[in-house]
């Protein structure tokens, strides 16, 4: 069954994007079909998949607002092992567009339910806000992913996030959920890196993911590039870090299941 998870934080420069495009790439690389949706107008996820923002024919624009098919603008990558739903700066008029658009909030989540059943996992990278975009993003989705920096302001802003998240879930989607705080940009030799990080197991306990992902800066050459890390540089910390979080989410996952599966059956 796919799965459809949101990459959220309405901070900007945590790391949104460059997971979303790196974990994409590390799940595809496990054979996973995986469809990356971007729904931040500065398209950096588009570009950083190697997909000129410029040169789009449609974008998620266009689905939004009923131009397209979503499989008219879905393209595939060249390199990046994944397919995108791209975006430009057109996704700004979306907003304002869709204000008298009856379930205004369920645009995404109705276009990605025609596509759903051809993948394994779809990532949406979402703005630096709370906006209607990344409310259309929580309404999708099954659950968020939040890359967190930490540092000092990091916590800052958490509880807007999470009543957002529960607000979501008790009104347009019950089945939301946080599947896994990830901490990003870790140096693990700052003292208020550790202290923040203890912080947020104290809070989120196992939701915390064991991996992290270092500051390195193969991370963030790649997207000048067009490239995923794993294709720029696949021996370096950024790569592997970002194999290990696929690797992880994907044991989660399949344990999941199995907790699930022996209740289906008595019932
Ligand atoms: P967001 O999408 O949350 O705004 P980005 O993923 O665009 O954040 O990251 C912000 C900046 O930090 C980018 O220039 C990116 O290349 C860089 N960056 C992100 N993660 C790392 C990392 N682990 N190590 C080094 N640079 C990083
Ligand atoms: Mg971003």
């Amino acid at each position: 069954m796919s799965k459809i998870l949101a990459v959220t934080n309405q901070k900007g420069g945590v790391g949104k994007t460059t997971t979303c495009v790196n974990l994409a790439a590390s799940l595809a690389a496990t054979r996973r079909r995986v469809l990356m949706v971007d729904t931040d107008p500065q398209g950096n996820a588009t570009m950083g998949s190697g997909i000129d923002k410029h040169q789009l024919e449609y974008s998620i624009y266009d689905v939004l607002v009923g131009n397209c098919t979503i499989g008219e603008a879905i393209q595939e990558t060249d390199d990046a092992g994944f397919s995108i739903l791209p975006a430009n700066a057109d996704l700004t008029a979306a907003e304002v567009e869709l204000l008298d658009v009856p379930e205004k909030e369920r645009r995404l989540q109705n276009v990605l339910d025609s596509v759903r059943s051809e993948y394994d996992f779809i990532l949406i990278d979402c703005p630096p806000s709370l906006n209607m975009l990344t409310v259309n993003a929580m309404v999708a989705a099954d659950g968020v992913i939040i890359p967190m920096q930490c540092e000092y302001y990091a916590l800052e802003g958490l509880t807007a996030l999470l009543e957002t998240i529960s607000g979501i879930s008790r009104t347009m989607n019950p089945k939301l959920h946080i599947e896994g705080i990830l901490r990003t940009m870790y140096d693990p030799r700052n003292s208020l890196t550790s202290e923040v990080s203890k912080q947020l197991i104290g809070h989120f306990g196992d939701k915390v993911y064991r991996s992290v992902i270092p500051r390195n800066v193969r991370l963030a050459e790649a997207p000048s590039y067009g490239l995923p890390v794993l294709k720029y540089d696949k021996n370096s910390r950024g790569a592997i870090a970002y194999l290990a979080l696929a690797g992880e989410l994907i044991r989660r996952q399949e344990a999941n299941q199995q907790a699930v599966e022996p209740r289906q059956t008595l019932s």
